[in-house]
């Protein structure tokens, strides 16, 4: 097996993101899975982790607001392997002023190829996943080819 393997532990990191017209549907979907939630440990971006925080009654960390850096923060904590799995509720129908962010947090999801749900749907699906439940293996994309390219 390569050496390239990366853990997702039972109790995972999940971090929590919604879009303004989101956030509504972010908090009653995470009402709803209230006691899935609290097995494991949550960090949001602010305002989102705010209203998390109150309507769970569950301590979550909380980043920056999303356009103050917090998308950023969450992109950083991809990148170090602090986060194991993402919900995020962005607005696909408005523009943000942050939008350069947004677009660098969904690239840096999908190259560490974690899990990630961007809409209610598919939120359901991954938290009712049994990787969820139990602690998930997997293969990093191997970037050893970049880093060691001619420059
Ligand atoms: P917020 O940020 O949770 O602070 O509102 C979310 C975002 O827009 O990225």
């Amino acid at each position: 097996m390569s050496n390239n393997i990366r853990v997702l532990e039972k109790r995972k990191k999940i971090a929590l993101i919604a879009h303004d017209n989101k956030k509504k549907d972010l908090i009653e979907w995470a009402v709803h899975n209230k006691k899935e939630l609290s097995k494991h440990s949550l960090v949001a971006t602010g305002t989102t982790g705010k209203l998390i925080e109150e309507a769970l009654d569950q301590p979550v960390v909380k980043l920056l607001s999303g356009p103050l850096g917090g998308d950023q923060q969450i992109g950083a904590m991809i990148a170090t392997g602090d986060i194991d799995v993402i919900f995020f509720f962005f607005d696909p129908m408005e523009a943000q002023p942050h939008d350069s962010d947004v677009k660098a947090l969904l690239r840096l999801a999908v190259a560490w190829n974690l899990p990630m749900a961007c809409d209610r749907t598919t939120a359901d699906f991954l938290m009712t996943s049994r990787f969820m439940q139990e602690e998930y293996s997997y293969e990093l994309p191997n970037y050893t080819q970049y880093l060691n390219r001619k420059v």
